[in-house]
């Protein structure tokens, strides 16, 4: 009889080695403009792939589950900024109160209802980026402008003491047309500006990625996120 082996398919996650992260992170930090920060985006990368970008001087890391990013803040230093740039389920609010610097993907006044409390419980104050829906495909999530108007008049008939919202948060198509994307991000900054006429905290834009983050910030964005850049790419 003959068995066959049959050859594990190989992932195609990609990890770098901790030198290439670091001069990853590092060529980011240096020619990054000044007003642009830059979050590393670290879902599914394990702890020791953040040491080496923290290493390098990386403060700022963006994750997608609740989970992972809880495990992940318990172990790592406690001066890391945890940012949340998934989308957020109402009832897991709760476990990010205590330690979460922003969250990203605010895109339903009732969530941001549901920050505020849990941050009052935490005696903090969670700043808020509102998730516009910039790009043409459906799936993605976000205000259009009428509902963005339609937070900010509920914001201002009821404000939320326990949330300040610093800013937008806006995802381009996913597409190889450039001029799509950068008309994508002019929105997104035309956005911001309005924004920023009516609520004075609201200077953050942060959009693009690995792929798009050099247009994005030709186009005004003020912070990017930037993962299989830094990180090597992901298998999920
Ligand atoms: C994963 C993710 C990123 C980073 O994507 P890369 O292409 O790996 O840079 C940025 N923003 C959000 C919301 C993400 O989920």
């Amino acid at each position: 009889m003959i068995t066959v082996q049959i050859e594990k398919i190989q992932p195609l996650q990609h990890n770098l080695s901790k030198m290439e992260i670091q001069k990853q992170i590092k060529e980011l930090l240096d020619t990054l403009p000044d007003h642009v920060s830059l979050v590393a985006v670290s879902k599914t990368k394990p702890n020791q792939d953040l040491e080496a970008a923290y290493q390098a001087g990386q403060r700022i890391f963006g994750e997608n589950k609740i989970q992972e990013m809880t495990q992940k803040w318990e172990i790592l230093p406690k001066d890391i900024e945890w940012h949340m740039i998934g989308h957020v389920q109402t009832n897991k609010v709760k476990y990010m109160a205590p330690y979460v610097t922003l969250i990203h993907g605010v895109d339903r006044y009732k969530l941001l209802k549901e920050i505020n409390k849990q941050a009052a419980k935490n005696n903090r104050i969670i700043d808020c980026l509102l998730q516009v829906n910039i790009a043409e495909e459906e799936t993605k999530f976000g205000f259009n402008r009428t509902e963005l108007e339609e937070v900010v008049l509920d914001l201002k008939a009821n404000p939320l003491p326990n949330v300040r919202v610093t800013g937008l948060m806006g995802m381009a198509t996913f597409t190889e047309n450039k001029d799509q994307i950068r008309t994508e991000f002019k929105n997104l900054k035309n956005t911001s500006d309005w924004l920023q006429k009516h609520i004075q905290d609201a200077k953050i834009c942060s959009t693009g990625m690995s792929g798009d983050y050099e247009l994005a910030i030709e186009e005004g964005s003020t912070m990017i996120r930037v993962g299989s850049k830094i990180f090597g790419s992901r298998n999920y």
